[in-house]
């Protein structure tokens, strides 16, 4: 991954990459912060990952549907930018990658009561079409531990 790192600072230079203690993209300060104990290829596939948001210019999302949009679209462009490295992201890393977004989505969006899918109406809040219940879901966007979000900055997984 080190070597990667070197490789893409020389061709980003606008991007910054910070060593800190999980993958993410910090828009704010145009920082790709990479997990320093991280190694091997899951690790170079995460790093293109960020690099894709970056390169989207990733900022933040309306909804939890964009948010999985987002994701997939970073994979997307992290894929193009693999292949320029001669680097090939495994299909199946991706789609576990993309499921812990949609069972993340799917939990909000399920209704408490009946069980329906139901529809956000802002970014906070869940509406049931089926039977009117209403409720609130937390900002955090984050299904796995590591990719808990900063309190500090806003930053993309
Ligand atoms: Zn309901
Ligand atoms: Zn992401």
């Amino acid at each position: 991954m080190n070597q990667l790192i070197i490789t893409l600072s020389k061709q980003f230079p606008d991007l910054s990459f910070v060593p800190g203690t999980t993958f993410t993209w910090s828009p704010k300060q145009r920082q790709i912060i990479y997990r320093e104990s991280a190694s091997g290829d899951a690790a170079a596939w995460s790093l293109l990952h960020e690099v894709g948001h970056a390169l989207l210019k990733h900022e933040d999302f309306d909804s939890d549907f964009d948010l999985l949009i987002m994701e997939m679209e970073a994979w997307e462009r992290a894929k193009a930018l693999a292949a320029a490295h001669n680097i090939v992201i495994d299909a199946d890393h991706i789609e576990d990658c993309l499921d812990t977004y949609r069972d993340w989505l799917y939990q909000r969006s399920t209704c408490p009561t009946c069980t329906s899918s139901s529809l956000q109406t802002d970014k906070r809040t869940y509406e049931c079409f089926n039977c009117g219940m209403e409720w609130q879901v937390s900002s955090s966007r984050h299904c796995r531990p590591y990719r808990r979000r900063s309190k500090l900055n806003k930053v993309i997984p």
